[in-house]
């Protein structure tokens, strides 16, 4: 991370104006896709930086700086759950040992069957003490990124707190978060929240096109309009997968729900509730308002299916679905599970398939 997004710059004003504004813990808060992880690394690498220039940037040159990009910067540590990074295999181990606990977690797109934790557990936390507890290697700051801050367990959430009701000198905490309100009240009162932005569709669209998408209006209004979702997405695989995934359930006539929930059983699950809301939310929002979302490409197909859906029927699949989304990080027949929902969603639209 060279820089900050553009639709970011009124925060960066703001956090970089001077140490005692910023506090010892900032929080970051704001949804998938919008660019809060770059941003919180980026922060720490200018807050790092040793000549950062009167524009604000990180020198990119000075001895802080190249530790910074080669990823081993004695004065800063990104803590996060095993599932995104790569964890001494000493707490590797523990966390095998470790049993499940109770977070929700945000749709990921872990594929391999044996699956790392997707949380943040107490040694992580305790891992960090040292660097706490001493003075800089390189007489700045010390920062410690927590990304996503929700995944922390109960043991790791407790630990950290106890470092932010007894912040230690020269050292910042980033806490970066989709889900603030799963984070506990104590944790986040001692932060500085900060609502991360998300850009205006002009913004997002232009961005895009100078990142080389195709058709940036169109892939954005696919992700839920979550501009760092679309390079994320951007491969054959997931798109061609997507595709044929809303060809078949708006193709009535054809439509055989067992057959898609085998051919889609692959697939990451928690995703393919994903698409599943997003193309009902469409429907209903095309019934109530006349207008779509997120599949810009099929509207004439969703004004011939409209008229024939029970639209309280179809209200109630949307909410039983927020359910279902929770349930489908944890499910362990991914089949039976997209059955289950594939068939009510058939029977609901019943209607329609008979003409
Ligand atoms: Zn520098």
């Amino acid at each position: 991370m060279n820089d900050i997004y553009p639709w970011q710059n009124e925060v960066w004003q703001i956090l970089t104006q001077d140490q005692a504004s910023r506090g010892h813990a900032l929080l970051l808060r704001g949804r998938k896709g919008i660019g809060k992880l770059g941003f919180a690394q980026y922060l720490a690498k200018f807050l790092l930086c040793e000549k950062p220039s009167s524009e604000k940037k990180a020198c990119e040159n000075c001895p802080s700086c190249k530790w910074f990009a080669q990823g081993g910067h004695p004065d800063f540590r990104l803590v996060e759950p095993e599932a995104s990074s790569g964890l001494s295999d000493e707490i590797k181990t523990k966390l095998r040992s470790d049993t499940e606990a109770n977070t929700e977690i945000e749709p990921g797109n872990t594929k391999s069957k044996k699956k790392p934790s997707k949380q943040i557990i107490i040694e992580q936390i305790r891992a960090f003490t040292d660097l706490i507890n001493l003075s800089s290697h390189r007489g700045g700051y010390k920062i410690i990124l927590i990304h996503p801050a929700e995944t922390m367990n109960v043991a790791a959430a407790h630990a950290l707190l106890k470092n932010l009701e007894e912040p230690p000198s020269q050292t910042l905490f980033i806490l970066v978060t989709h889900r603030p309100h799963h984070l506990l009240p104590t944790i986040r009162s001692r932060c500085w929240q900060i609502a991360m932005p998300t850009p205006d569709l002009t913004l997002a669209i232009d961005w895009l096109d100078q990142q080389g998408i195709k058709d940036p209006k169109a892939s954005l209004a696919v992700v839920g309009y979550a501009p760092l979702a679309v390079l994320e997405y951007n491969d054959d695989e997931y798109l061609l997968q997507h595709e044929s995934f809303i060809k078949h359930i708006s193709t009535l006539k054809s439509f055989n729900p067992i057959f898609l929930a085998e051919k889609m059983q692959k697939f990451d699950l928690p995703t393919v509730v994903n698409w599943l809301q997003k193309w009902c939310y469409d429907l209903i929002s095309f019934r109530i308002t006349g207008s779509i979302r997120y599949h810009l490409s099929m509207q004439d197909t969703i004004k011939v299916l409209v008229p024939k859906i029970d639209p309280r029927q179809l209200a109630r699949y949307l909410r039983s679905l927020i359910e279902m989304q929770r349930l489908s990080h944890h499910s362990l027949n991914s089949r039976l599970f997209l059955e289950e929902i594939l068939i009510s969603y058939a029977m609901l639209m019943a209607p329609s398939r008979i003409n």
